[in-house]
């Protein structure tokens, strides 16, 4: 789960960690108050999507300007113009694709004195088991080029658990920065105090880009992006209640309701498949013979007809999907109970686009009576690679 910068900031405030003061806006009539309580005399005006890249993105609409997602502004005047033109209007930055997000919410904060950008972040990192921090000079850039380009500027180290941060992470941190003296000692402050954020708030990845050294000799936080490790959410309802579903795809919540593992993706065929890995493999087939998934869907190992009928109610509701394929391996889940769903499913819905089933282990014969006999058009297939080059054929039919 992804939440808004101004959230962010204030569960890092909650930790120590040194952030600019603002104030969350959702109407523009907010803007002047938020203005004269900061008291200027520089302000910043950030639009708050879940998506980076605002500064260098642009606005769809003229009214907004083609001017950046984050702007300074020198008046409350401006910060009052600002808000205007931002609030309703939708942002298209490199991380939003082209449909870009809607504005609904701006944070206006204080305008700082920026001497040095940073990159600070760190992540649950799956080769060492270990939560591991990644910190670079070339800060407020897109890192990825960074890493592609000169990867000797990226430093990465990793937190032993059973220590936590030691003094000797803060040196490094400060070492890879160029830090010295008090800004050494911040830099090792920092770290700690985003470690003790990030374990005790279950993250999944929390980047500060840019970290900041102010004219004035102070490390800040001016940037905060954090996601939270969905599994973990039950033991966090104050991070729970900060879920913004606007930000978040239609299907996927639908599919929250029915438990379902969906994520949505951009090709045309839907697909409803029962465990992950066979998921992954169906995903992977439909490229392999040149289209493109629209979905991944796994049921899971117990799924009811509801939950299939559901599943398949998200699928067909997906404009883009232009034939749907299920692939279904009866072991717990049994392929009748999966034939029943579908067949429901079609009668409740309807179906406007081809449909192959590949049914295959317990009550196989069964569900594929179920199907036979329900009148439904419906393209039997025998194994992946038969079910895949037939949903391919079909939508290339049209
Ligand atoms: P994004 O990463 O989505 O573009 P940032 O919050 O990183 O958004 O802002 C982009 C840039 O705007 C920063 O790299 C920084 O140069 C500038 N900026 C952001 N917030 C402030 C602020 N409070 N004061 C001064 N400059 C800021
Ligand atoms: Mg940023």
């Amino acid at each position: 789960m992804n939440i808004h910068e101004y959230q962010a900031k204030a569960v890092l405030k909650e930790f120590g960690v040194p952030v600019s003061r603002g104030v969350a806006i959702f109407k523009p009539e907010e803007a002047e108050a938020a203005a004269k309580e900061l008291g200027g005399p520089l302000w910043v005006v950030k639009s708050q999507i879940h998506a980076g890249g605002r500064g260098k993105g642009k606005f769809k609409e003229a009214a907004a300007g083609e001017k950046g997602g984050v702007r300074l502004a020198k008046s409350i005047d401006e910060v009052k113009d600002f808000a205007q033109q931002m609030l309703g209007n939708t942002l298209v930055t490199i991380q939003t694709g082209e449909a870009g997000k809607q504005v609904n919410r701006l944070y206006i904060e204080d305008g700082s004195d920026i001497e040095k950008e940073f990159y600070l972040s760190a992540l649950v990192d799956r080769e060492t088991s270990r939560i591991s921090f990644v910190v670079s000079t070339e800060g407020g850039m897109d890192i990825e080029a960074v890493a592609h380009d000169t990867p000797e500027k990226i430093k990465s180290f990793s937190i032993d658990p059973a220590t936590g941060v030691m003094p000797h992470h803060g040196r490094t941190v400060a070492e890879a920065l160029g830090l010295t003296g008090d800004l050494a000692k911040q830099a090792g402050d920092i770290v700690s105090k985003l470690y003790a954020a990030f374990v005790a708030k279950d993250m999944e990845m929390l980047e500060i880009n840019p970290l900041i050294v102010t004219t004035d000799g102070q490390l800040r936080a001016l940037d905060a992006k954090i996601s939270f490790d969905s599994n973990a959410l039950y033991r966090h309802k104050d991070i729970v209640a900060l879920r913004d579903t606007t930000e978040e795809d239609e299907k996927e919540i639908a599919a929250s309701k029915y438990d379902l593992a969906y994520i949505a993706l951009d090709g045309t065929i839907g697909c409803m498949v029962n465990g992950a890995g066979l998921a992954m493999a169906t995903l992977d087939i439909i490229k392999l013979y040149g289209e493109s998934p629209a979905n991944f869907l796994d049921v899971g190992g117990g799924a009811t007809e509801e939950k299939v009928t559901g599943a398949f109610k998200i699928i067909t509701a997906d404009p883009n999907v232009k034939g749907i394929l299920v692939n279904i391996f009866g072991g717990i889940m049994k392929c009748d109970v999966i034939a029943s769903g579908v067949v429901a499913a079609v009668k409740a819905v309807g179906l406007q686009v081809p449909l192959v089933v590949r049914l295959e282990g317990t009550n196989v014969e069964e569900g594929k009576r179920i199907i036979s006999s329900s009148g439904l058009n419906v393209l039997p297939a025998d194994d992946l690679d038969d079910a895949a080059q037939k949903i391919v054929a079909a939508i290339r039919k049209g």
